[in-house]
């Protein structure tokens, strides 16, 4: 039988498979024949041979609802929907990085768990394609147990720009990284795959467990960032996810897991601290291009180094973690030592100890071998072609004696268990054991 006409709407998948039997029906004229030929024919069709008929017909309901535009002419129920995956896909990136710190926290290895940042430079973004042309990329990976460990940086030449793309580029590029010139010469060099092999295999090796890749975007050029990751992904058959999460998340939750006093209540803490932006004019930490042309400030290299510096910066401390010039602060800073904090007998240091002897006879191996005045990321070791300088850094520079961290961090959570339930939602067991005491 045919299904029973949808007045509401006229339209339903049955009606566009009449429609279609009178367009092939040998007797056009006769709709009387048409109408019980479709119908014979429907009630013997399976649900798959149905689906393009009803496709179509959700289709042209949707075309002939009466909609609602916003100002600029663009159906609010599509607004809304977008909307709706945006704060969907935003709540499921948060739960990621709660769940990452929180294993990282079970593991007791929050201190030495990498985070890798992200920063990409671009020259113009292109409709037709949907894509963003890039300059410079730089992924920083990070611990708060030694810094910034490695930094990988590309200038990138993405080809000819698209005809009438090039005075936007112009203009954005003499606002900020002035890389126009630098990358749009004859004969317009295409680096991308190159670029994009060097970087997977710098994720790769730094993003530990697990095969999904996930780096950290400050939270205004997510949007830009997450497109091109996408792209490259796509284009050259990616078969991993690479997730782009956001920093500014990433900063607040972990500042909040760390922090034995105080807590951040929301998260425009971890913004307003990254936008001060304390490190801007930190020297050595850019590309040669940049370091040369005196605008380091927006380098790509120097933007995720200072990121790090400002997470390290604010996390340290609260685990009993020295900071480290040239690795947690750059290179000349002077570092307060709090010695109320610290271990006299074993002071500026952290290992998150008892649980890792293993761990620990390796860092002994390692410790003579330290050498005092690693480059970081001095611009003579990684230079602008010189691409990638990872586990050059891998040397582990906080050794010695295991101090309380252990013990802080454990505190730590459980006071953010308390004061923080709804973002980090640890097992009660530490909180009911303070409250007996
Ligand atoms: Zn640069």
């Amino acid at each position: 039988m045919p299904p029973k006409k949808n007045k509401k709407s006229g339209k339903n998948g049955y009606w566009e498979f009449v429609l279609d039997c009178r367009n092939k029906h040998p007797n056009k004229q006769n709709m009387h024949e048409v109408q019980e030929y479709a119908a014979r024919k429907w009630a013997s069709m399976s649900k798959e041979e149905r689906r393009p008929y009803e496709e179509r017909a959700l289709l042209a309901r949707e075309m002939y609802s009466p909609a609602r535009y916003t100002t600029d002419g663009i159906d609010i129920e599509v607004v809304e929907r977008k909307e709706r995956d945006e704060a969907r896909k935003k709540q499921e990136m948060k739960d990621d990085i709660t769940r990452t710190l929180k294993a990282a926290y079970f593991a007791t290895d929050l201190d030495e768990k990498i985070f890798l940042v992200i920063h990409i430079n671009h020259l113009a973004y292109y409709p037709t394609e949907d894509k963003y042309f890039i300059c410079e990329i730089a992924i920083a990976a990070v611990s708060l147990k030694n810094g910034v460990e490695d930094v990988f940086h590309r200038i990138v030449k993405p080809g000819k720009l698209p005809l009438g793309y090039y005075g936007g580029a112009l203009t954005h590029s003499k606002e900020t990284h002035q890389m126009l010139e630098l990358v749009q010469d004859e004969p317009y060099e295409n680096n991308t795959r190159e670029v994009f092999n060097e970087m997977t295999s710098f994720l790769k090796l730094w993003r530990g467990k697990g095969s999904d890749s996930i780096v950290y975007a400050d939270e205004k050029t997510h949007e830009m960032i997450t497109k091109v990751i996408d792209n490259f992904c796509q284009e050259f058959n990616y078969p991993d996810e690479i997730k782009v999460y956001n920093f500014q998340y990433l900063f607040f939750a972990l500042r909040n897991s760390v922090a034995a006093r105080t807590v951040w209540p929301t998260e425009t803490y971890s913004s307003t601290e990254l936008e001060k932006d304390l490190y801007s004019y930190t020297p050595d930490i850019s590309c040669e291009f940049h370091e040369m042309s005196d605008i380091s400030v927006y380098c790509s290299k120097s933007i995720v180094t200072r990121y790090c510096y400002t997470l390290c910066d604010h996390c340290c401390t609260d685990l009993n973690i020295q900071l480290v010039a040239g690795f947690h602060v750059p290179k000349n800073s002077r570092i307060a030592v709090d010695s109320s904090r610290t271990n006299s007998k074993a002071p500026s240091v952290c290992s998150t100890d008892d649980y890792r002897q293993a761990a620990r006879s390796r860092v002994g191996s390692f410790s003579s071998t330290y050498d005092e005045n690693y480059p970081a990321l001095g611009s003579s070791r990684s230079s602008a072609s010189s691409v990638v300088s990872f586990s050059s850094m891998r040397t582990p520079r906080n050794v010695g004696q295991p101090t309380k961290a252990a013990t802080r961090i454990e505190q730590s959570f459980k006071a953010m268990s308390v004061r923080d339930h709804r973002n980090l939602n640890f097992p009660p067991k530490g909180y009911e054991k303070q409250n007996e005491k």
